[in-house]
């Protein structure tokens, strides 16, 4: 069983980061149209991924598991930028909404997909979330939840009791 909000499962390689300190999460950020500068600023694409050095694709590629290092607008910082007490709400608010000191008539989300956004920040915020996500349809289809069960999805103690169930 991962170790909850410390092991990760890398979207690129989808081998098992093991602590927050190899992880890195990338991202794209800026206009929707590069050429146009009036277009819509967004940040979209949310990846938790291995730190470079330690990527297991390191070895054949030079952007280990980095899928936009090519990218317009790719941005990272490290995995443990959103544990970090000092760090944390910054980022998370941030990709929200830069701020209404700089930024007062802004009135929206920088997120292009709140749906999408939700889902990364469950990732980093819910104990078990990160393996136990795996395992909904499976439980769907053995009739343990349903499709009104949000609530119990989010709750550390089912999504444990999920793993424990289906991990092996
Ligand atoms: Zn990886």
């Amino acid at each position: 069983m991962l170790k909850p909000l410390e092991q990760y499962y890398c979207d690129t390689c989808g081998e098992i980061i093991e602590s927050v300190d190899e992880g890195y999460v990338e991202w794209i950020s800026g206009n929707e149209d590069p050429e146009n500068n009036k277009s819509k600023y967004s940040i979209h694409s949310f990846r938790i991924i291995h730190d470079g050095s330690i990527s297991p694709l390191k070895p054949k590629d030079r952007n280990g598991c980095f899928k936009f290092n090519r990218t317009y607008g790719q941005s990272s910082v490290s995995l443990n930028t959103f544990f970090n007490p000092d760090t944390k709400y910054l980022y998370l608010n941030y990709m929200l909404h830069p701020g209404k000191f700089s930024y007062p008539d802004l009135d929206q989300t920088l997120v292009r997909s709140i749906t999408e956004y939700v889902e990364f920040i469950k990732r980093l915020t819910i104990p078990y979330y990160e393996q136990g996500r795996l395992f909904f349809q499976k439980a769907l289809e053995d009739e343990l939840i349903e499709r009104t069960d949000e609530y119990n999805l989010h709750k550390p103690e089912f999504l444990k009791w999920l793993i424990d169930r289906y991990e092996n």
